[in-house]
């Protein structure tokens, strides 16, 4: 009953699911935790207490109806649970992975204060993952179609959360993605220790079963014209990422043995799945000392990565201190027991030469600055701290920038000073451009940064497209 329940937590601890042995997490490319039992997803569900303005749903950036699904759980209605986890999220078992909870809906969640968050990711991948092994499917009987067809670019978060919504509404979405699967940077850039490519592959097929056409291999400017795509298709979303990486620019980071990290976590997703069209691309750091600069959750996935491949030593060099890291803590804490070791308030200065080769980083130590108009403490360097880091290779992860194709100028779409898009969501139109017919949202618009985000301004932008359809 209820009182019972509202005391769960007292008696029953937070229990993340198993991970799997580290000899195993450090050699293979398979997803590290367990899953819940039925038994331990019912036990876990019911810790939650059901608050009356549940933190945890305001924090989530898609408002997911997480306690009403944790009910469920508890209850055993598995089939409804997923029924509601899918009204507000396209990709629920992606989230459940790859969310940074820590800083999303666990960190919101009261019970965070000193009992222990209730396990809504774990949970949340539970729901969605063990319904579709048991058959469950999104229920489309009831959609009208309209006759309209919109054409999405990408097949990232951004682009799946639009079409989700807009052939939920009858309208026809077809996506074109210059790669070969779906998923964007969730295929071709998150590793496989955090998310198996399985996963999207499964999600295709739904995807596909409940309409939204994918034209893969098929690059917009290349294959095909925006031109072609303006004068056929009802609106266009752009949901294209941000694949410019940003530079140190210091010296010594064009030098062999240097490399930019998304280059280097695709060319080991690709030699992994068999997608490697030029062998010479695949970057193996076996046997390497290894130094990874940045704090995020790219780099997580590089050092990580490196450690799987065999490395020497794993070292992650970020600028400014623990606290202020950007990435995920659950996945720092798993890089750590993984081997990794952490430098912080360390900055680069210099990759250090030796016979045309990268043989080191030149750091120098850093204090913390109070914080500046964005509220985030910028690193001072501190005079004659510097010091040499011996490395035989160098990843550099310092995020991305958009980098918009030309011809979106032709379409008259305006972008920002930072050559993101500008298509707020406040507006008659959500994520509408400055073109009326075209739309766009994810990375490109608001800079790199989350999944559940970029799914969340494709839905938000979907919305802005129905209306400016008037459907
Ligand atoms: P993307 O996922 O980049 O998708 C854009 C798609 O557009 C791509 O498939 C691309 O091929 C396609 N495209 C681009 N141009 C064209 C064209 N001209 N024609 C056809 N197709 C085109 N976020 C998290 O929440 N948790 C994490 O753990 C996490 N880890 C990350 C790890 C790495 C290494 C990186 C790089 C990012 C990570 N992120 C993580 C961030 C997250 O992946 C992105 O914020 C998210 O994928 C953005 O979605 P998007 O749809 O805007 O763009
Ligand atoms: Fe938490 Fe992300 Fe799921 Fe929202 S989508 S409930 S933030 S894991």
């Amino acid at each position: 009953n209820r009182l019972a329940n509202n005391f769960q937590f007292i008696d029953v601890g937070r229990n993340d699911p198993d991970k799997k042995p580290l000899q195993a997490r450090k050699t293979e490319y398979t997803e590290i935790y367990d899953q819940f039992t039925q038994e331990e997803a019912a036990e876990q569900s019911y810790r939650c207490l059901e608050c009356g303005n549940p933190y945890c749903e305001w924090k989530c950036p898609v408002h997911n109806f997480i306690p009403n699904w944790l009910k469920l759980v508890s209850e055993g209605n598995l089939f409804e649970a997923a029924e509601l986890s899918h009204q507000t999220n396209t990709l629920p078992e992606v989230c459940g992975r790859v969310c940074p909870q820590d800083r999303l809906c666990e960190g919101a969640c009261t019970l965070n204060d000193g009992f222990g968050a209730v396990t809504i990711g774990a949970s949340e991948k539970y729901i969605t993952d063990t319904a579709l092994a048991m058959g469950w499917r999104p229920d489309m009987s009831k959609v009208v179609p309209t006759g309209k067809k919109v054409a999405i670019i990408g097949a990232g978060p951004a682009g799946l959360g639009c079409a989700d919504i807009l052939v939920r509404a009858g309208v026809k979405p077809v996506v074109f993605d210059r790669y070969p699967e779906i998923g964007g940077l969730l295929t071709f850039g998150i590793p496989e220790f955090k998310l198996e490519k399985s996963v999207m592959v499964l999600r295709r097929e739904i995807f596909e079963g409940m309409g939204i056409e994918f034209r893969l291999n098929t690059e917009v400017g290349k294959d095909v014209t925006i031109e072609e795509l303006n004068e056929e298709y009802d609106a266009l979303f752009l949901g294209m990422g941000t694949y410019k990486a940003m530079r140190g620019n210091f010296r010594g980071e064009d030098l062999p043995g240097v490399h930019a990290a998304l280059p280097y976590l695709v060319s080991n997703v690709n030699h992994n799945l068999g997608y490697e069209q030029d062998p010479k691309a695949y970057v193996n750091l076996k046997g390497k000392r290894v130094v990874v600069l940045g704090g995020g959750d790219t780099a997580m996935d590089c050092v990580r990565t490196a450690v799987r491949q065999q490395a020497a030593h794993v070292i992650c060099a970020y600028r400014r201190d623990e606290e202020n890291m950007p990435g995920s803590r659950k996945e720092v804490a798993n890089a750590r027991e993984e081997g990794v070791e952490f430098l912080f308030n360390r900055q680069p200065i210099e990759i250090v030469e030796y016979f045309g080769r990268a043989c080191g980083v030149k750091m120098v130590e850093t204090e913390l600055a109070a914080p500046d108009a964005t509220g985030r403490r910028q690193p001072q360097p501190i005079a004659g701290s510097e010091r040499v880091l011996e490395a035989d290779a160098v990843i550099v992860a310092f995020g991305f920038q958009p980098s918009p194709p030309d011809w979106l100028q032709s379409l008259e779409v305006a972008t920002n000073d930072w050559n993101g898009i500008v298509a707020p969501e406040e507006q008659l139109y959500k994520f509408q451009t400055s073109n009326p017919k075209v739309f766009a949202g994810g990375d490109m618009v608001r800079g790199s940064d989350l999944v559940v985000t970029a799914i969340w301004e494709g839905r938000q932008a979907a919305e802005g497209i129905l209306d400016y359809l008037d459907i």
